[in-house]
C-alpha cells in the first residue's frame, strides 16, 4: 500500500468526523458494535467510506444510515488487523431484498444443469460484496455482513476454503485441528438430527462453517467460546481480538 495511501489515509481522517447521530442510529440494532464504542473503530469506518462505493440496485437508495450499518459491521473483524485486509476490490452492492443468481455446473456425464440460488449474500474472489439490505437489517438467524466479509478474509489467498492466511507465529496445523473436529462434529450432529446452535448452513463446507463461526464470534462470544473453545481460540488469535 505505501506512503501514497498513508497519506491519503491521513488526509480523510484531518477532513471527516463520525456524525455521533448517525453512527448512534446506525448501530442501534447491533449491539455487538455498540459494546465497540471507540474512536479507533470509527476511524477505520470513515476510511472504509472514502476507500469502498456502495451502490443500490433493484431500486434501492442506500442512505447514509446504511452505509455507515453495513461499514460499521465489516469493520469490527479488521479492528485489529487494518483496512489493507479488504483491499484489491472496492464495490458493495446493495439489494432491496435476497436475490437470484443463476448457477450452472456440468456433470460428469458432461451434462449441463442450470439453477437459480436466492442468496441474502455474495462475496466474488477479487470482486465486490453483494448483500440483501432486508436480510442486513432483518433476519435474526444470520448476520450476513459479518458473513460475507469473513469470506473476503477467507478469500485473500485464493479461493474460499475456510483458512484465512494466518498470522506469523500461528500454527497452521493447530487451525486444521481445531476447525477440522468442530466442522466434522457439527456435520455429524445434523445427519443425526440434533439442534444444532450454529445455523445448519456451516455443514455447507469449512468456508461456510468458517463464516457461519466467525458471524458467532462477534455476535456471541461467550457462547462460542463454551461451544468450541479451540475454534475460539484460533480465531482470537487471527482475529486479534477477544470479545468474551
Ligand atoms: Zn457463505
Amino acid at each position: 500500500m505505501g506512503w501514497l495511501t498513508d497519506w491519503r489515509r491521513k488526509k480523510v481522517l484531518e477532513k471527516h468526523r463520525m456524525d455521533e447521530a448517525l453512527w448512534n442510529a446506525a448501530t442501534r440494532d447491533f449491539p455487538f458494535v455498540k459494546r465497540n464504542q471507540n474512536e479507533k473503530l470509527k476511524h477505520l469506518v470513515l476510511l472504509f467510506l472514502a476507500e469502498k462505493q456502495f451502490t443500490g440496485t433493484h431500486g434501492l437508495q442506500v442512505t447514509d444510515a446504511m452505509r455507515v450499518a453495513i461499514a460499521a459491521q465489516a469493520c469490527l473483524p479488521i479492528l485489529e488487523l487494518g483496512l489493507d485486509w479488504y483491499s484489491g476490490w472496492s464495490g458493495i452492492v446493495v439489494y432491496p431484498g435476497d436475490f437470484r443468481v443463476r448457477r450452472s455446473e456440468v456433470d460428469e456425464d458432461g451434462v449441463l444443469h442450470e439453477w437459480d440460488d436466492e442468496l441474502a449474500g455474495e462475496a466474488m474472489p477479487g470482486g465486490p460484496v453483494v448483500l440483501s439490505w432486508d436480510a442486513a437489517a432483518h433476519d435474526p438467524h444470520i448476520n450476513v455482513v459479518l458473513h460475507e466479509f469473513a469470506h473476503k478474509l477467507d478469500m485473500r489467498d485464493g479461493a474460499a476454503n475456510g483458512m484465512p492466511p494466518l498470522h506469523p507465529g500461528m500454527d497452521g496445523a493447530a487451525w486444521h485441528a481445531a476447525f477440522t473436529e468442530a466442522y466434522e462434529g457439527f456435520c455429524d450432529a445434523l445427519e443425526r438430527g440434533k439442534e444444532t446452535w450454529l445455523d445448519p448452513y456451516a455443514a455447507e463446507h469449512p468456508a461456510e462453517f468458517f463464516a457461519v463461526v466467525s458471524e458467532a464470534f462477534f455476535q456471541h462470544p461467550g457462547e462460542t467460546r463454551r461451544h468450541y473453545p479451540d475454534v475460539y481460540d484460533q480465531l482470537k488469535l487471527f482475529y486479534r481480538q477477544d470479545p468474551s
